[in-house]
C-alpha cells in the first residue's frame, strides 16, 4: 500500500463517526495535492483534514484524538469485523521486517485466544513495542484482507505496558504438499546487528539504523501447495539448513565464490522446488513458522507439479 493510501485510510478512520468517507475519496484528494501540486505529504494531510473538519462542521478536538483509550477491550479471537475500533491486552509475540517506510513496526500480538498481526505506522509517534512485553492497547482499528484480520496502531492508539505475562494460545498448524515457490528475500540474507533489531538489510541498509555491517543469516520464505490452497511458510536458519542441506558457512562460501549472494537462493530453489514436504509449527498471521519438517515421497516429476501449480 502506498504512503498516500495509508494516510487516506487513517483520515477516513478519524472521521468514521462523522462523515461517510471512502478511502478512495480521501486518497484522491491527498494524491492530487501530493502528486499534482507537490505538497509535502504531512502538509497535504493537514489540509485534507481541515477540509473534512469544515465539511463536518467540527473542530480539531472533535475528531478522534486519542488519550482516552476508551474503546472496548476484546480478545484476539473476537476480532472478526473490518474497521472496528477496539482495545486488546496482548503480548508482542513477534516483530517482522517492515516492508514500507510508512510502517514503523509490524508483527504479531497474542493473547490466550490466539494471535493477530499488527501494523504501527511510522508517523504515529508511538513508543517502540518490545518483543515479549505485554501491553494494554486502546483505540486500535481492525482491518480485513482476504479473510485475515489484523489490527492497526494509529496516532490515537494508547499503549500501556502491563506487568503480567500472557500464555499465548497455541495455534500451530501442519501443512502437507509441494513446495511450489521460494520467494524473494530468501537464501543468504543480512540482518541488522543493532540490539533487538534483526531487520533484513536492503542494499546494506537497515530501514531503522541506516548503513550497518550486517550479519549473515539464512531464511526461506516458501509457498506450499496442498492441492487445494497455497500456504506461506518460513524456514529459519536451522530449518533452512535441514531443508536444503546448506549451512550458513557453506552459503557464505558459495556467495563469496560467485561474488553474488543470490546464487544461494538459486541453489536452494533447484534442490527443493516441486518436492513434497510435511511441515509443522506455529502460525504467525498468514505464515507458518516451520519447526518440524519431513520430506514426503511425491510425484517424481517435479516439473509437472510446478506446471500444475502455476496454472492454478
Ligand atoms: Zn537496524
Amino acid at each position: 500500500m502506498s504512503d498516500v493510501r495509508q494516510h487516506a485510510e487513517e483520515i477516513r478512520e478519524q472521521f468514521s463517526e462523522h462523515l461517510d468517507l471512502t478511502t478512495d475519496d480521501v486518497e484522491e484528494r491527498l494524491d492530487n495535492l501530493v502528486n499534482e501540486y507537490r505538497v509535502p505529504l504531512e502538509e497535504a494531510r493537514r489540509s485534507v483534514v481541515s477540509h473534512y473538519l469544515d465539511e463536518a462542521g467540527l473542530e480539531r478536538d472533535d475528531i478522534r484524538s486519542g488519550g482516552g483509550g476508551g474503546t472496548e477491550q476484546v480478545n484476539v479471537e473476537d476480532v472478526t469485523e473490518d474497521e472496528q475500533w477496539l482495545g486488546l491486552t496482548a503480548k508482542v509475540v513477534d516483530l517482522w521486517e517492515p516492508r514500507s517506510d510508512a510502517v514503523g513496526q509490524v508483527g504479531l500480538l497474542g493473547d490466550e485466544t490466539g494471535t493477530i498481526k499488527f501494523t504501527k505506522w511510522a508517523d504515529s509517534d508511538l513508543p517502540a513495542l518490545e518483543e515479549g512485553a505485554v501491553y494494554r492497547f486502546g483505540n486500535l482499528v481492525s482491518d480485513e484482507y482476504q479473510g485475515d484480520y489484523s489490527v492497526k496502531l494509529n496516532r490515537t492508539t494508547t499503549i500501556e505496558e502491563v506487568e503480567e505475562d500472557i500464555e499465548v494460545g497455541d495455534d500451530s498448524a501442519e501443512v502437507e504438499g509441494a513446495l511450489v515457490d521460494i520467494q524473494s528475500g530468501s537464501g543468504l540474507i543480512k540482518r541488522c546487528p543493532e540490539d533487538d533489531c534483526t531487520r533484513v538489510l536492503q542494499n546494506g541498509r537497515c530501514s531503522e539504523h541506516g548503513e550497518v555491517e550486517g550479519e549473515f543469516d539464512l531464511r526461506i520464505k516458501g509457498v506450499i501447495d496442498d492441492g487445494t490452497e497455497v500456504h506461506k511458510v518460513i524456514f529459519d536458519k536451522e530449518a533452512t539448513e535441514e531443508l536444503t542441506g546448506i549451512g550458513l558457512q557453506e552459503a557464505q562460501d558459495m556467495a563469496m565464490d560467485a561474488l553474488d549472494t543470490t546464487v544461494v537462493a538459486e541453489e536452494m530453489r533447484e534442490q527443493t522446488l516441486g518436492l513434497y514436504y510435511r511441515v509443522a509449527g506455529p502460525t504467525m498471521g498468514r505464515y507458518l513458522l516451520v519447526n518440524e519438517m519431513e520430506r514426503l515421497a511425491g510425484p517424481t516429476d517435479a516439473e509437472e507439479v510446478l506446471i500444475k501449480a502455476r496454472s492454478m
